[in-house]
């Protein structure tokens, strides 16, 4: 497996792949990697010729208090789990070979970047689009894979990639879950054991939601009161402290380009953000009629 830690030797890698015909899938990550992860460099294995991963903690898309600074770095296991998966190479640049001093362009997201994840953490998604551009600069691939389980990421980066002419093919992948269904996240190693269990709550509301929803219920105030509900636990009522410490939103939008609906006639997704103890974690689920 290369290392590539420079833009340069990273759209050398990938040109010179690219010059004798193959196809080169990206995948790109902030690391700690967990089976996610591995998921979509085996996706990019299966379907490209040469797998690129990336791993780099991107400052611009965390706000102000956020945890940037203590986000898990396990670089040594990530970098043995790519050799062990097989790709080609892994981009690790280094923070100022990306953001050099005097650095100041930035991408303008697309409109469905603006509520949800947008309106909570205002300048994430300009940091997302411009590092994902950057990437897509530095590695011009033919395919480029991202996770639902980042739902709303993944519509911004399909919308920038449509507007701004790119040419590299978005591929999506599923949801990896724990055996009891909480989504894996590299943010998960915050919880404790008791935070834990609370953690499951997303799923569970989740899973419930799209079981009312096959069972005819088709409501969208009802099916989010329903979602509040089982996230809150009986937190009004108990001084036991059962359910979720704060939903940040708990809705029910239009699957394409997440506008509000009232009624679930369309493709719609149910997408969480809450927060247990101080790890906000989010999760989604795509609602079938
Ligand atoms: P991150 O390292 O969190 O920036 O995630 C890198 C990529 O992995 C993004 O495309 C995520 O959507 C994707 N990803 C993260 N968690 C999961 C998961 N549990 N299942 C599938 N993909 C995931």
């Amino acid at each position: 497996m290369r290392s590539l830690t420079t833009p340069q030797s990273a759209r050398q890698f990938v040109l010179d792949a690219r010059a004798t015909g193959q196809s080169v899938g990206i995948v790109p990550t902030m690391g700690a990697l967990h089976a996610g992860h591995l998921s979509l460099i085996q996706m990019s294995r299966a379907r490209c010729d040469q797998t690129v991963a990336t791993i780099f903690v991107n400052p611009t898309q965390f706000g102000e208090g956020e945890d940037f600074d203590k986000y898990p770095r396990t670089l040594d296991r990530d970098i043995q789990l790519l050799a062990d998966e097989g790709v080609a190479a892994v981009f690790l640049p280094a923070t100022d070979s990306l953001y050099p001093e005097g650095y100041s362009t930035f991408v303008d997201p697309p409109t469905v970047a603006q509520q949800l994840e947008g309106a909570h953490r205002p300048q994430h998604f300009r940091g997302v689009a411009t590092i994902v551009l950057k990437l897509f600069h530095a590695l011009p691939a033919t395919h480029a894979f991202f996770g639902r389980k980042d739902y709303q990421q993944l519509k911004v980066i399909e919308a920038m990639t449509r507007d701004l002419d790119v040419g590299i093919d978005i591929v999506a992948g599923d949801t990896i879950r724990e055996s009891d269904g909480l989504a894996m996240s590299s943010r998960n190693r915050y919880l404790d054991p008791e935070q834990r269990k609370r953690a499951l709550l997303i799923w569970q509301s989740l899973d419930q939601v799209a079981g009312r929803v096959a069972s005819g219920q088709r409501d969208v105030d009802t099916l989010t009161a329903a979602m509040r509900t089982h996230l809150l636990g009986s937190h009004s009522t108990s001084a036991v402290r059962d359910g979720v410490d704060h939903i940040d939103y708990a809705v029910i939008v239009d699957a394409d380009d997440l506008s509000p609906i009232s009624q679930v006639d369309r493709p719609a997704v149910a997408l969480i953000a809450v927060r247990v103890g101080s790890t906000r974690l989010i999760d989604n689920r795509i609602l079938t009629v």
